[in-house]
């Protein structure tokens, strides 16, 4: 019988690896996450805490998924305390994908933070299909660089490159991750640009591929409670990020006058990026 993905389901967490002191990955078998698209999500409940949406994490092991947590606010302080053994309860994966055209050669992803994950995803199913591409791992500084090696990895053997920023210089190139876009759009020329990670550096990814007039696709978070698409709580001017994304085209981003601009908090009131 098909599992239905609204029905909660419980899972065990079986792996679990430190990424950095606030930063770590949880593993836990779940053959729905196992197949998730990239740009996917998992409402993630936490016993006793809440249910939080979490981007589905690449897992080497066959029918596993997995979640890759900062330390952040309650809920996510409470899944990064959880180890294995302890069990978490799932719905989804929901929202749609990043697509990827055929007639591609080169692409550019571009993360930041927790905004890695969907993209590492991304990157395998895209190196699968033999179009180079290159990952730009976006980090305040050395310490909250994370997938280095990972993407390092599955990137060599001529399937892509791997660039690093530090905003402070303590590691890779210095500057933020739209520097090293800047930098490497000079040197070589990319089909198309994905980007997921703090929405201020998303919106410059989008400005400067609109001046290169090269297409985007961005996977956009905002304060989401249901997951499904009901409550309202992730409302981006007329779209729903958990129903009608996480991803949004160049097309769909240009006509957002919220995007990069203003979020909602819980109460859904309206606050402005600073
Ligand atoms: C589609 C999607 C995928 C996500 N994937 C990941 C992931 O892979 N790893 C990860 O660590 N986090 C991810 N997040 C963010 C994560 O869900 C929020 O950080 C979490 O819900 C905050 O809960 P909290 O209890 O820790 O914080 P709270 O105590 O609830 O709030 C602390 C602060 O975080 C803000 N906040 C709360 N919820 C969100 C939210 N959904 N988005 C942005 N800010 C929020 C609040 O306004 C507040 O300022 C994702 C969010 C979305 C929408």
């Amino acid at each position: 019988m098909p599992i239905d993905i609204d029905l909660m389901r419980l899972a065990r967490i079986s792996e679990t690896v430190m990424e950095t002191s606030s930063v770590k990955t949880l593993v836990f078998k779940d053959r729905l996450g196992s197949k998730a698209s990239a740009g996917q999500f998992l409402m993630v409940w936490i016993p006793r805490i809440e249910e939080i949406p979490m981007s589905v994490m690449v897992s080497r092991r066959e029918g596993h998924a997995a979640v890759t947590v900062k330390k952040h606010g309650k809920g996510t302080t409470a899944l990064f305390e959880m180890d294995v053994g302890d069990f978490i309860g799932l719905r989804g994966p929901y929202g749609n994908r990043f697509t990827i055209s055929t007639e591609f050669t080169n692409v550019l992803l571009i993360g930041g933070g927790t905004g890695l994950v969907p993209l590492l995803r991304l990157a395998v199913n895209i190196t699968r299909l033999n179009i180079r591409c290159t990952l730009i791992i976006g980090a305040r500084t050395k310490d909250e660089v994370i997938f280095e090696e990972y993407a390092r990895k599955f990137l060599s053997d001529g399937k892509g490159k791997v660039i690093v920023t530090t905003d402070d210089g303590s590691y890779g190139l210095k500057g933020t991750a739209s520097d090293g876009m800047v930098k490497t759009i000079g040197e070589e020329r990319y089909d198309c640009v994905y980007t997921c990670g703090p929405e201020i550096m998303m919106k410059k990814i989008f400005e400067i591929s609109k001046e290169q007039s090269l297409p985007v696709q961005a996977s956009l978070e905002r304060y989401m409670k249901c997951g499904i698409g009901i409550c309202g709580s992730c409302c981006i001017d007329r779209w729903l990020v958990c129903r009608d994304g996480t991803v949004f085209d160049s097309n769909q981003l240009s006509r957002m006058k919220e995007f990069g601009m203003a979020f909602r908090d819980k109460d859904g009131q309206k606050l402005q990026y600073k």
